[in-house]
């Protein structure tokens, strides 16, 4: 897949780009054995353009970590955790629009420190070092040391930590960020508390990241120092990360002709939202889901879903019969 220039977005290319979505609305309604769903088309994810030899400018970098801090900050403001960022589970189409998928490590925010969450999330390239230290209990930081790790893989075109093992990994960690202090391990299981304690120090060597490539600027290293944080609560949050002035212009690209809530007037004036990065209205609340224990029950809260959905008068979104996903669906 070839990525546009973001420099040269417009409006027609968007909408040129039709897709087959929420099908599910009219098919899972008229039959319910069988449930489909359709979800908009998005070609590629951030691996395999990172992976792939296309050129990726500094405009794209900007662009696609706008879009996961934007996307995350509103996972975050409905208190998910997504546990499993990494550049596989966002998902980019040609014009560069960017979604966070695979929720499935993802879980409601335990706002109890002393209540023990599993260590067996995020995939190991992308966890955050609290984890690999055996923390019981962490928080939405552990998100955003992903992104660090990505917005490292962006600048660099390599994973950032390419460890044979989780140990290796915080090995790894500790090369760039030095050895953690104690008030930092804070949160680690004693055990590896004193691994780190026995190994010999190592001093930090942040400056390496302006090696990564031409693209890590002073403005793009400052935001990735504070993103590749080893003490999780002193890690920056998603909000003060989009305030950052390395964010601004993937902003307004976004804003300018890839985004759905501005738009164009007839006379050609953009109208931009009130809200560039929308939050939750309120937290998400898995009791619903909590309650279901079978297959069938799924299928039939989905159908409920679907129905009632369909009472609110929400405009159908696009499918375009045309494209091949359609008839080799509709076959
Ligand atoms: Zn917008």
């Amino acid at each position: 897949m070839l990525l546009s220039d973001p420099n040269k977005f417009n409006q027609n290319s968007r909408i040129r780009y039709t897709l087959p979505i929420n099908f599910s609305l009219t098919l899972a309604s008229q039959k319910k054995t069988n449930s489909y769903v359709i979800t908009e088309l998005l070609q590629s994810d951030l691996h395999k353009i990172i992976v792939s030899p296309q050129h990726l400018s500094a405009d794209h970098i900007k662009v696609f970590l706008y879009q996961i801090l934007r996307g995350l900050k509103y996972l975050h403001s409905a208190r998910i955790l997504h546990r499993d960022i990494k550049p596989g589970n966002l998902l980019v189409n040609s014009n560069c629009v960017l979604k966070i998928c695979d929720f499935g490590l993802a879980r409601v925010e335990e706002p109890d420190q002393s209540k023990h969450m599993t260590q067996e999330v995020v995939t190991q390239y992308y966890r955050a070092p609290e984890i690999l230290m055996g923390a019981r209990h962490y928080s939405a930081a552990v998100d955003v040391w992903s992104v660090g790790c990505i917005f490292g893989e962006l600048l660099g075109r390599r994973i950032l930590f390419q460890a044979q093992s989780p140990v290796q990994q915080l090995e790894l960690i500790t090369e760039l960020l030095g050895t953690p202090s104690l008030e930092d391990m804070r949160h680690a299981c004693e055990g590896a508390r004193s691994h780190m304690l026995r190994r010999a120090p190592k001093p930090r060597s942040l400056t390496a990241l302006y090696t990564l490539s031409t693209h890590a600027t002073h403005e793009a290293v400052h935001l990735l120092c504070q993103m590749l944080v080893f003490d999780p609560d002193k890690r920056i949050s998603v909000i003060d990360a989009l305030a950052h002035p390395y964010v601004d212009e993937g902003r307004l690209r976004y804003h300018s002709c890839m985004c759905k809530c501005c738009y164009t007037t007839s006379a050609g004036m953009r109208q931009y939202t009130g809200e560039f990065e929308p939050s939750a209205t309120q937290a998400f609340d898995d009791l619903w889901e909590r309650k279901l224990t079978s297959v069938q029950q799924v299928k039939e809260e989905m159908h409920k879903f679907i129905a009632e959905q369909l009472q609110t008068g929400r405009v159908p979104l696009c499918i375009n019969p045309q494209s091949a996903a359609f008839k080799s669906f509709a076959r």
